[in-house]
């Protein structure tokens, strides 16, 4: 019958469509984890072969292949990219996509083409950006600008994409429809290490490994002097703590070294940002509890390492809002306000409202406080 031949067409469909998905995900998982673990060990044996000859040090050696580690990781998430697409209707089209050959996501460039200029502002232009899998986007036609020198506080609740826009703007992640300019030039045009030369990351949850201070600190600037070190201690006010310590600058911390507090770590995080000197500085501000003295010295660390550069932040406090040129506010993945602390006041949005939520709960009408 009719209905017999259409079924047996679509099995046949079907059969093909999975042994066709199956020999595409196989290669390429292969392709994927073969890549990663073979630059890995490469990465590994020559930094192994460099620290025997005595060309490296510990320290360079733990750097280099965590930097290796973290290119795997980005390959890693262009094939979540590429088979999250794959699953559900279009199924046959992607597949065909693959066998094309065209790349999964826009490629940064080899090799430099431009120079990056020495003052760098930022800017995305209609940037939204899905992940694998979601069916909304977590960014949303966003623009948004840094201008060079300028301070600007991004905030919003919890998911409204803050984070996103971090790893978007540290090219972690590749927007599908927008662009991202840094100093006026298009990222395709740049390479991953040039825009990341040009940026100081302090995480919410700062990575510590196991290894002394030094080597923790010298990650960001592989050559630095003894004093080079110092002054970063002291401007992220840890310089008395490692005094303080028997080993100084030797001593052990991360997994099975000594424990630092919240605050210590978020400090080192710091350091090592003043070590690294890059134009532009993107703090994730930790959502916990601090106590008075340590977000003080916090502040008065953060003002040392944002002096005369370009900063995003990714805010939470009031106090730390207060002290952006600019506040900009995000929404399911869109910018809803932006301006300056005293005309969102006005505005009356959802800054204003933060704002008295935050009075009322500490207490403080808002006569008394204005
Ligand atoms: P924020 O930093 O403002 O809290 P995020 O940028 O972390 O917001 O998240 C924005 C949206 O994207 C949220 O809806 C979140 O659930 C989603 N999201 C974040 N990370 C992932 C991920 N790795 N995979 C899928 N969805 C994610
Ligand atoms: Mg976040």
């Amino acid at each position: 019958s009719r209905g017999k031949e259409m079924e047996d067409a679509n099995e046949v469909q079907r059969k093909i469509t999975m042994k066709l998905l199956a020999v595409a995900q196989s290669q390429f998982i292969f392709l994927e984890l073969g890549f990663a673990l073979f630059s890995t060990a490469v990465a590994m044996g020559v930094a192994l072969y460099r620290y025997t000859g005595g060309y490296l040090s510990a320290g360079a050696v733990v750097a280099v292949v965590l930097i290796s580690l973290e290119f795997s990781r980005t390959l890693l998430l262009i094939g979540e990219f590429f088979f999250a697409g794959a699953l559900g209707r279009e199924v046959a089209a992607k597949v065909k996509e693959f066998l094309d050959e065209k790349p999964p996501v826009r490629q940064l460039a080899d090799t430099p083409t431009e120079e990056l200029p020495s003052s760098v502002d930022i800017q995305f232009q209609n940037v939204t950006f899905t992940y694998p899998g979601a069916d909304i986007p977590a960014v949303k036609n966003m623009d948004l600008t840094l201008n060079p020198g300028e301070t600007v506080a991004l905030i919003g609740r919890s998911g409204s994409g803050k984070t996103t826009v971090v790893n978007l703007l540290l090219r972690t992640l590749d927007p599908q429809d927008g662009e991202i300019f840094y100093g006026g030039i298009a990222e395709q045009k740049l390479t991953l290490e040039q825009i990341r030369s040009k940026i100081a990351l302090v995480p919410q949850d700062p990575f510590l490994f196991y290894g002394t201070i030094e080597e923790n600190l010298r990650i960001a600037k592989q050559d630095a002097t003894e004093e080079d070190l110092m002054k970063a201690l002291r401007g992220a006010e840890l310089f008395e703590f490692v005094q303080s310590t028997p080993d100084g600058l030797k001593t052990k911390v991360g997994d099975q070294g000594m424990a630092l507090s919240g605050g210590q770590a978020q400090r080192l995080a710091i350091a090592r940002a003043i070590l690294k000197d890059a134009p532009i500085v993107i703090l994730d501000e930790p959502t916990s509890q601090i106590d008075v003295e340590t977000e003080a010295a916090l502040h008065r660390a953060l003002s040392r390492l944002t002096e005369g550069k370009t900063v995003l932040l990714i805010a939470h406090r009031l106090s730390t809002i207060e002290q952006a040129d600019r506040i900009v506010v995000m929404e399911s993945g869109s910018v809803v306000e932006s301006g300056t602390r005293d005309e969102l006041l006005t505005q009356g949005g959802i800054y204003a409202q933060m704002v008295q939520t935050k009075r009322r709960s500490e207490g403080q009408t808002i006569a008394a406080a204005e």
